[in-house]
């Protein structure tokens, strides 16, 4: 039967892996599940069944559609993996899994010499020192091609076509026939049988009106990180505008906590400090050009203010200081008056002008502009409108709104299993081991690599916590281990036959309850959006963003929140779940964004609640507890995780103990 708005076609698939999400992670799950799955099935006779499901369009799809102008995490020969381990952990301010870290860095570079295979150009120096912005006729950086560094982790590309490259490996290697795309995945569902196993997840076409409804063994939920719980600074004609991908929205951390799936570091955010407007990126300006950010009186306040980063040990001292301490820097200058903040690309470009030929300079002019091209054209549009030559102005940056991701410069996420051979350690020392809910695992691997603590769902990319700086190659290898993790627990659990614990009409109703809304009670009124029955799913986002906007450190407070005020916050964001069952769709694209917006509000109580949690400030710059002001090494140098009942809709928030497994004096 063809479904029609209010009365959807409902289609059920048994499946063996389901695949959430098309971006950086899924990508490199669809391309390296097949591999697996063929050698299953030539050795055993297994013929898996698999599935990727994406919300929109695998090609333009997730944080990298835009493309991107560097690849952020490439090893290469001259770094090791505990190298990486440990700049992770300090720009995280120290409460970073290095079994994570560890195991992404030894695996990252072959993702890198994939992309490259598969047709990425990749900037390169020659054996004369000079650089090409392509691959043409370089050796591939498998066979000893010498990337061009923008810094220590980073790698040049032209990458405005990356996620198409990387997409096109994903479905040639999985078949349009696994790939369902524009299906937005609004809930998974455990075991009839085992509440801590996943059984399914069920969601909805964006295009046309069907509900499906998919039953897995093992499920690996990579749906990007979160943007907009907190008011954007784009507001009104700027509406829309946001760093982070306005599509990714909380999907992989609410739909995780629901399942009773282990969060962790869920108050750590990222604010990053962008080019004011169209938020188009830093790191080559400051890496690649060496430009340096300025106050208003020209003064560089990374000099100016150093002192305060003695306030942190060890994390201010380091080389390069945490990210968030780089934005505690610069928030004094705006908050004493001294702002607006400049990126300098005026001296900068006339410092590498008296070293370079005209034409070498011309280049480089052309090379700054194609790095907004190339992965933000939105900020082109800024420079031109407002006349910005940068060899002859200086361009403003601000930092953002808070963004919630683990695999930029951020850690939230899912608790998930290490590898097996790194150590795993136990929860000792000053961490609550009583307050650890029983059913949990004790230490840090559990036998597949990445699987949460409910049996079966796996994540990656910014679905796993407690170990950023992954970025775009660092995603993809993690779906790759992923992969492999899930065709050997399906070996593992070949007889296993999952049972949705919820029959499938209730789920379908409940998916298509904010259009049985609008139907029941449309006609009350004339204006069809004012109504006493229901809520717009656009109204109800700006409730939550101006609720995290004021109360839990958002621009409107210059990220400074307190106890009293997060209380606050914890009763309106209780009442606005409340009103979030009133949601109304009046069409399909209503539906997403109401499903959306869900998965918003449980992904910031999440990150609340955590803040509430932790009695510190451990990410100056990022926000600040003003009851709280400080980082308390003795007692908070720990993991804060949480579990989620959706039965009596609490959370409970407890201590993980914190190790270091990789030197971290070196
Ligand atoms: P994504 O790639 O974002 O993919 C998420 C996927 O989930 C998307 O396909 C989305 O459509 C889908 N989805 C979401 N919700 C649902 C749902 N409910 N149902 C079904 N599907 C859903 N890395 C670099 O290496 N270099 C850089 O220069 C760089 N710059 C960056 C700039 C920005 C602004 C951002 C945000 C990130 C940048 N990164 C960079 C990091 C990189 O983009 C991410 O690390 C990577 O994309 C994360 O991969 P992921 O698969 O977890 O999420």
């Amino acid at each position: 039967m063809a479904g029609e708005f209010g009365n959807p076609e409902v289609v059920q698939e048994d499946l063996d892996i389901l695949l959430i999400g098309g971006g950086m992670a899924c990508c490199g799950a669809g391309y390296e599940v097949m591999r697996w799955a063929d050698a299953a099935k030539a050795e055993l006779g297994m013929d898996l069944k698999i599935k990727l499901v994406d919300k929109a369009a695998m090609d333009r799809s997730g944080a990298v559609a835009q493309g991107l102008s560097a690849i952020n995490t490439y090893i290469g020969t001259e770094q090791d993996p505990a190298d990486y381990a440990r700049m992770v952990s300090n720009d995280l301010m120290g409460i970073t899994r290095d079994d994570l870290a560890y195991d992404l860095g030894r695996h990252v570079d072959d993702s890198v010499h994939l992309f490259e295979e598969w047709g990425l150009p990749i900037w390169k120096t020659d054996e004369n020192g000079e650089r090409h912005d392509g691959s043409q006729g370089l050796p591939a950086l498998k066979d000893g091609g010498k990337p061009v560094r923008s810094g220590k982790w980073q790698i040049m590309i032209n990458g405005e076509s990356y996620k198409w490259i990387v997409a096109e490996a994903a479905k040639k290697a999985l078949g349009m026939d696994r790939i369902q795309e524009r299906v937005f995945i609004v809930k998974l569902v455990n075991d009839k049988n085992d509440p801590n196993r996943i059984a399914g997840a069920v969601g909805f076409s964006t295009r046309d009106h069907k509900v499906f409804v998919f039953k897995a063994k093992a499920i690996l939920l990579a749906a990007g990180g979160c943007v907009n719980i907190f008011r954007p600074r784009s507001v009104g004609e700027g509406t829309g505008r946001a760093w982070y991908p306005v599509w990714n929205a909380g999907s992989t951390y609410a739909m995780a906590a629901e399942a009773g799936a282990e969060l962790t570091m869920m108050e750590n955010r990222f604010v990053p400090a962008r080019f004011k407007d169209g938020y188009g990126p830093v790191g080559a300006w400051f890496l690649l050009f060496k430009a340096q950010a300025v106050n208003a009186n020209g003064e560089v306040y990374m000099q100016k203010n150093k002192e305060l980063l003695n306030d942190y040990p060890p994390y201010g001292q380091a080389a390069v200081p945490a990210s968030c301490l780089r934005n505690h820097l610069m928030l004094k200058e705006m908050k004493e008056g001294r702002g607006p903040i400049y990126m300098d690309t005026v001296t900068a470009l006339a410092k590498l002008r008296e070293t370079l030929t005209p034409r070498e300079v011309k280049h480089l002019e052309a090379e700054a502009w194609e790095d907004f091209l190339d992965m933000c054209v939105g900020q082109c549009g800024i420079w031109v409108g407002e006349n910005i030559e940068p060899e002859k102005k200086n361009s403003e940056l601000m930092p953002t709104e808070p963004y919630l991701l683990g695999s930029h410069s951020g850690c939230c996420g899912i608790w998930v299993s290490g590898p097996t051979d790194i150590g795993a350690p136990t929860d000792e020392l000053h961490a609550d081991k009583d307050k650890i809910p029983a059913h949990l695992p004790k230490g840090w691997s559990w036998g597949y690599r990445s699987m949460t603590t409910v049996k079966g769902l796996f994540t990656a990319g910014d679905g796993v916590g407690a170990s950023g700086h992954k970025f775009s190659s660092g995603s993809h290898a993690e779906g790759r281990m992923c992969a492999k993790s899930m065709v050997k627990y399906c070996i593992d659990n070949k007889d296993l036959k999952p049972e949705l614990d919820t029959p499938v009409e209730q789920l379908v109703e409940e998916i298509y309850k904010p259009v049985r809304t609008y139907l029941e009670f449309k006609d009350y009124t004339t204006a069809i959006d004012v109504n006493p029955n229901y809520i717009t799913p656009k109204m109800l986002q700006f409730r939550l963003q101006k609720i995290m906007d004021e109360y839990v450190a958002g621009v409107a407070t210059y990220y400074t929140t307190n106890d009293k005020m997060l209380k606050v916050a914890e009763e309106k964001l209780e009442m606005l779940k409340e009103d979030a069952e009133k949601m109304r769709a009046k069409d399909l694209h209503e539906l997403l964004r109401a499903w959306e917006n869900y998965h918003r509000i449980l992904t910031a109580e999440a990150h609340m609640q955590h803040i509430q949690f932790r009695q510190e400030s451990r990410y100056p710059g990022f926000y600040y507890r003003a009851d709280k002001n400080f980082v308390d090494e003795e007692n908070w140098h720990c993991f804060v995780n949480s579990v989620y009942d959706k039965n009596s809709k609490k959370w409970n928030c407890f201590k993980r103990a914190h190790v270091d497994l990789v030197d971290k004096s070196k």
